[in-house]
């Protein structure tokens, strides 16, 4: 299964990838934790994505493209990918196909989560983040067993920057800008499924599976 996930901000990417991954056992690969572990790491990449990412623009294509293009020559993609959060534009989406095109490795799927604004605003103003292991949780739908602790790893819990209010208007602008095109551009090609992306976790991934098989 070779497959792309997209959706606005807030539309659980992350959480429905990693319990798709684990169906399929493919990996997750998530630009925005890609990004996110060179931030924390102080690497070069990192530096060169912090004010984008501060200010809830994108990364440079030149930058996240190499990126991705050096991921996708990891030996665990033979049998498949999830792509999480790339591409978010249409070069990416262009330079994404030369790379599959290029690797004989057509894609599967693109599956687009639905949801609307206000519904979004919602959800990740109560995000919250693991600093230790990327995992999300949320204050009120999906609570940590322990206020402020990770269930998956123990690590700290923290509110990203980008999912501050005004960062968030203009993550959703630039969603609707840049991103909705892609969805245009993979339907095109007859590759886009759509679930709604309300409602619980686990019945989420249920649609998400139903749609893909
Ligand atoms: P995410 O966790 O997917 O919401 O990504 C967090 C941030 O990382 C985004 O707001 C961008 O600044 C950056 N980022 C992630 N994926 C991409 C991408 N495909 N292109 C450009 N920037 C990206």
């Amino acid at each position: 299964m070779r497959l792309i996930l997209v959706g606005p901000p807030g539309a659980g990417k992350g959480t429905q990838a990693v319990h798709l991954a684990k169906y399929f056992k493919i990996p997750h690969i998530s630009t925005g934790d890609i990004f996110r572990a060179n931030l924390k790491n102080g690497t070069e990449l990192g530096k060169q994505a912090q004010t984008f990412m501060d200010r809830g623009e994108l990364v440079p294509d030149s930058v996240t493209n190499e990126m991705v293009k050096d991921r996708l020559g990891n030996a665990d993609v033979a049998n498949g990918f999830l792509l999480d959060g790339f591409p978010r534009n249409t070069n990416q989406a262009q330079v994404l196909d030369q790379i599959l095109a290029d690797k004989k490795m057509p894609l599967d799927a693109v599956l687009e989560l639905k949801i609307d604004n206000a519904q979004i605003i919602k959800r990740l103003s109560g995000r919250r983040t693991c600093q230790e292991c990327g995992a999300p949780s949320h204050i009120e739908f999906e609570k940590p067993k322990v206020a402020g602790v990770c269930d998956k790893c123990q690590g700290a819990l923290y509110q990203r920057e980008d999912d501050k209010e005004e960062v968030l208007t203009r993550r959703l602008d630039i969603y609707s800008e840049q991103t909705m095109p892609i969805i245009k551009y993979y339907e095109k090609f007859g590759l886009l499924k759509n679930i709604s992306a309300l409602g619980d976790v686990t019945e989420i991934t249920d649609k998400a599976i139903a749609a893909l098989k």
